[in-house]
């Protein structure tokens, strides 16, 4: 039967996530791959999460999220970046950052419209600018730092340019954003209608004493962002997917029909647990600490390795080039690293622009100590 299919994303390729999920398992091999935690969750979150279950937290929650969930978000983030959201109408919980990601371009990209995206960037971004008829602007970080060249920025704004985004610390390559960055950016966007969307889940995941540099400690970037939060992320439960999005009032009144008209509401059961535990602000401020701690002990196993590398600032994911051991490309040599050496990883040019290969692979160090030291002595063995 002809169905006169055509696609919306005729290009699109399975998740490299999902194809190196595979690869490790065909090959039995570590999986550094995906970016999730291969150690339990707080115990504590667990009971909290069966309690609001056994407690009759069943039913839908309310479209945005639960007010005091949203309260407690609403406070978190004015003690951490002085920013103040109001829970009522500019903060929305989400199923995962990604949704949030969608809703966010859904809701303000129309056909035609310009959208920054710097290269190389989480997998999403392009698709979904590109599902709304938007047209993404792509630009080279600059390696080997990954950072932001404002000369090119400047050069490819445009009177369509609709939306910038942005992604601190960053996937893939554990770079993060500087105070300096920030104020290039608000600096340039300053009396234009752009806006931006700001990928923040790895918050609370940068390291060597550096902090964090949100778009909410920046009024004027502020006023016209979205930034995207994870407590998949932050708490270890990437599989509740569950996450927020802040927005001034106006922006997020058009995020909450794209929200409403997807998702509805996020897991009631999960938001009143996440409240609960959030009462708790240990339970996100050292996070940074534990994970730098896990870096050190995967870096440390890699000192007699061929892999060179500059320690990741940020996120759970450390970038090692391989340039010393072979001219293979990226693909080749993350399959052939998992089938020989059972290690799994991601190829960093699916993300780049024209799928450029700098020989350089994403490995995931949020697992436990014995997984990373294993891990490292099967890749000094390369
Ligand atoms: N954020 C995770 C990563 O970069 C994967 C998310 C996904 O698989 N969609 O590995």
């Amino acid at each position: 039967m002809d169905l006169d299919l055509i696609s919306k994303l005729p290009e699109h390729k399975p998740s490299i996530f999902m194809e190196m999920n595979r690869v490790a398992a065909q090959y039995n091999a570590i999986n550094l791959a995906q970016g999730f935690p291969d150690f339990d969750v707080d115990p504590e979150l667990i009971r909290l999460h069966q309690e609001a279950l056994t407690q009759g937290h069943n039913q839908y929650a309310p479209m945005p999220g639960v007010f005091a969930l949203r309260e407690a978000i609403s406070e978190k983030t004015e003690k951490l970046y002085g920013a103040h959201y109001h829970p009522e109408d500019e903060i929305t919980l989400t199923t995962g950052a990604s949704q949030g990601l969608f809703a966010a371009i859904a809701a303000t990209i129309h056909p035609g419209d310009e959208v920054i995206i710097f290269k190389p960037c989480f997998d999403s971004y392009e698709p979904i600018v590109k599902l709304q008829g938007g047209v993404p602007v792509l630009l080279p970080l600059e390696n080997p730092d990954f950072s932001i060249n404002w000369a090119a920025f400047d050069a490819a704004i445009t009177s369509k340019t609709r939306m910038v985004i942005i992604n601190t610390p960053h996937n893939p390559s554990g770079s993060i954003l500087l105070e300096g960055d920030l104020k290039a950016l608000d600096a340039r966007l300053r009396n234009t209608n752009i806006l931006v969307l700001s990928d923040e889940v790895y918050e609370h995941l940068v390291f060597d004493g550096k902090i964090h540099q949100s778009v909410c400690r920046y009024p004027g970037l502020m006023e016209r962002s979205f930034v995207c939060a994870s407590f998949g992320k932050t708490f270890h439960i990437t599989g509740w997917r569950t996450g927020y999005c802040l927005a001034p009032q106006a922006l997020m009144k058009e995020f909450r029909k794209l929200h409403e008209f997807t998702v509805f509401a996020v897991s009631h059961a999960a938001q009143i647990a996440l409240l609960n535990y959030l009462k708790n602000p240990e339970h996100y401020l050292h996070l940074s600490d534990y994970i730098q701690r896990k870096r050190d002990l995967f870096l440390s196993g890699l000192t007699n390795s061929r892999f060179t590398f500059k320690p990741s600032a940020g996120t759970y994911f450390q970038i090692l080039n391989y340039s010393q051991i072979t001219e293979e490309n990226d693909v080749d040599f993350v399959h052939r690293l998992a089938k020989e050496y059972g290690v799994g990883g991601i190829p960093i040019s699916v993300f780049n622009i024209g799928k450029a290969d700098h020989k350089q692979l994403r490995f995931c160090f949020a697992k436990k100590d014995e997984t990373l030291l294993n891990a490292a002595e099967r890749l000094s063995k390369v």
